[in-house]
């Protein structure tokens, strides 16, 4: 598809979404907009955010990842460059040797080849090989509706000529099971077939995936339905991961009350509060004994107006218990800490 086409979508897309913001249309095309590392019990992660033009989708509540992006054609000339540039980083030659996981966004879908080059994601598995011997897991962010099948073929060949057997795991955004609040609340536009469909073939080759979730994301839901709607999550993803034998992990986000956003003003009013860290708890036990391996999110990055946070005075005890939870998956750290 052509660069103008795709700029259309986009700014058809951040229309319908509501969007007032700016794209960033000064940022070099030879470097990649943000890369960082994180420690975690999968080892070293490389975090890499790709500058390319902006989500197609472009229509999530709340989602201001576009502005990150241009909305101008990134061809695969100077996406090369950036994938160049992140392997010259000081930081990322010297620690090579020690990266087991390399996150890979461009603050949209990276398997949609109409914004993320064939020809730059091919040069991209080049150097992942040549430069990361002991990766374990390459992660690729995305839509599900852009992966496809010719794709998964492709990274399931480089993959296997690596020289370590690195796991793919394509991460999706799903942000809520119950699908008035997905879909129209939400605009997140997907489907449970759409989303069937790349389990399935996800499936195929042996790959895994994320899902993000967020709990209680906007007002007028009360904290026992915001719990209803990761059990039903967790329900729906067991059933998914088993039928079609791929691991499936969720990523639970608590919303917190972003600064900046709609959600801080009905907080402000009053018609809003963020979900409780003891009904985080409670909605992640449920996955006990399911094939979906659950992780909380317990960092809101400072981004939460004064009392809009998840995480309420009282809450450290547990707050420990989920962070080591994390860790271990032990679902007794749960049990131990007394309700509030
Ligand atoms: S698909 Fe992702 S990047 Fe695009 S608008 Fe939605 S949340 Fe934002």
């Amino acid at each position: 598809m052509a660069g103008p086409d795709v700029s259309r979508q986009i700014l058809m897309g951040s229309k319908e979404g509501g969007k007032t913001y700016a794209f960033n249309d000064d940022h070099d095309e030879g470097i990649p907009a943000q890369t960082w590392f994180q420690e975690s019990d999968e080892g070293l992660i490389l975090f890499v955010v790709f500058y390319t033009q902006a989500c197609r989708w472009s229509r999530c509540l709340g989602c201001n990842l576009p502005s990150q992006s241009t909305l101008k054609t990134v061809g695969y000339g100077p996406l090369i460059r950036q994938i160049d540039h992140l392997f010259t980083l000081p930081e990322v030659a010297g620690r090579r040797l020690d990266i087991q996981k390399l996150i890979v966004s461009n603050n949209g879908s990276v398997l949609d080849e109409a914004t993320f080059s064939s020809t730059a994601l091919m040069y991209l598995m080049v150097r992942v090989n040549l430069n990361l011997p002991r990766l374990r897991v390459l992660c690729l962010e995305t839509r599900p509706e852009y992966v496809d099948l010719a794709e998964l073929e492709f990274l399931s060949r480089a993959l296997k000529e690596g020289d370590s057997a690195t796991q793919l795991e394509v991460a999706v955004g799903f942000e809520a099971f119950d699908a008035r609040i997905r879909n129209e609340v939400f605009r997140k536009g997907l489907d449970l077939p759409v989303f069937e469909r790349f389990v399935r073939d996800v499936g195929r080759y042996g790959f895994r995936i994320k899902t993000y979730f967020m709990q209680k994301p906007v007002p007028g839901m009360t904290d026992e339905e915001a719990v209803a709607d990761i059990h039903q999550a967790i329900d729906y993803l067991d059933g998914q991961s088993r039928a079609h034998n791929v691991p499936i992990n969720l990523h639970l986000n608590p919303t917190y009350a972003a600064r900046g956003t709609p959600l801080a003003e009905a907080f402000t009013r009053g018609e809003y509060q963020p979900p409780r860290l003891v009904d985080v708890a409670r909605a992640v036990a449920k996955a006990e004994g399911a094939n979906v391996k659950v992780f909380v999110g317990l960092f809101d990055e400072g981004l939460a107006v004064p009392g809009g946070g998840f995480i309420r005075p009282g809450d450290e005890a547990l707050a420990k218990a989920l962070d080591e939870f994390n860790k271990t998956g032990d679902f007794g750290l749960l049990k131990a800490v007394p309700a509030k």
